[in-house]
């Protein structure tokens, strides 16, 4: 197939183009480097350097495209809550744009990256994609409002969209020769700020909130591998369906604690890593835990690489990229 990744140069965006590219579709790269970097598109696909809002019509326009791939989008939840507009504009105006400019070309077809912000604090766990979306903060309120958009757009204008509701993303690329990873200019995740430590570059790793009511005090999150979730947009773009909206939750259905995911970055990197307790980081739920019962058992995805192989796969990763 003939492919269009819009944030292609960015970290999940950078490793299922190079997924794609493997598997032996074409693929055109549309990325404003904003916050991605022109050396993580991978070789074999071509960069077009602009805003969706400039260049997708342009890129899009009689090119014989199969699909879209969207994964451009600011992703920091706490500049959304400081700049609200920038990620309306961002996130839901530009995508808006793209869907303009996919309809003008006749392409109807996308894989969107969505998330599990557009639940907020969730009622219960695990999270099912039936479950009330209530964003607590504008990163999220705009990500559910492109799913509200696709789902119009699948039943007005007959589009085949797929939102994939990403949990919390680790680990690396490292096969078939390639090597994309993470490399955010602020880094806020915390997996690569743990392994920060390790690597020498930060003192300790800062632990936000140990008065949470979880096992041991710390938040819980459901981790996904980056090449498993690449593994489920390939089986997304199988699955658009004309004049369809279909929603999946992507996560391993498994929580781990802030404090379990520095022990077990302790025993990858054999480093102390030493943790030092802090206030609560707002807005952050206790637990977030994702039910992927259904795209289980709709489209036969399943997680194969556990918690110790995304800290293994980051730290090789961050170890190579220093
Ligand atoms: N976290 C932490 N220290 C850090 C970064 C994150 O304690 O340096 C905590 C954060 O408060 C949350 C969990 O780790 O409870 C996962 O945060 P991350 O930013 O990786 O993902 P999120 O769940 O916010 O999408």
């Amino acid at each position: 197939m003939k492919l269009l990744v819009t944030g292609g140069a960015g970290y999940v965006g950078g490793v299922v183009a190079a997924q794609l590219l493997d598997a032996g579709h074409e693929v055109v790269v549309l990325d404003d480097l904003s916050t991605g970097h022109a050396d993580a598109v991978p070789e074999g696909a071509r960069l077009v350097r602009g805003t969706l809002r400039e260049a997708a019509f342009g890129v899009l326009d009689g090119a014989g495209f199969d699909a879209v791939l969207h994964f451009a989008a600011r992703s920091l939840v706490g500049e959304s809550v400081e700049k609200p507009g920038l990620y309306w504009d961002k996130n839901l105006g530009e995508s808006l744009a793209l869907l303009d400019a996919m309809r003008r070309a006749g392409v109807n077809r996308i894989v969107f990256s969505s998330t599990a912000a557009t639940y907020g604090e969730p009622e219960s766990t695990p999270i099912l994609e039936t479950d009330p979306t209530r964003p607590t903060n504008p990163y999220g309120a705009s990500k559910l409002a492109i799913d509200t958009a696709l789902a119009e757009y699948a039943r007005l204008h007959g589009l085949g969209g797929v939102s994939l509701r990403y949990f919390n993303v680790a680990g690396a690329l490292l096969e078939g020769g390639r090597v994309q990873g993470e490399r955010h200019t602020v880094e806020t995740h915390l997996i690569p700020n743990v392994l920060k430590v390790a690597l020498g570059e930060r003192e300790k790793v800062m632990v936000f909130g140990e008065d949470y009511p979880t096992p041991d005090g710390t938040c819980v999150r459901d981790y996904i591998h980056v090449v498993d979730l690449g593994v489920a947009h390939q089986l997304a773009l199988e699955a658009c369906e004309p004049g369809v909206h279909q929603i999946f939750n992507l996560g391993n259905g498994n929580g781990f604690s802030v404090r379990e995911v520095i022990e077990v970055c302790r025993e990858v990197t054999g480093h102390a890593i030493p943790a030092e307790p802090h206030p609560r980081r707002s807005g952050d739920p206790a637990v977030l835990v994702a039910s992927s019962d259904k795209i289980r058992s709709a489209l036969g995805w399943k997680p194969e690489r556990d918690l110790r192989a995304m800290v293994a796969d980051a730290w090789a990763f961050a170890q190579r990229a220093r």
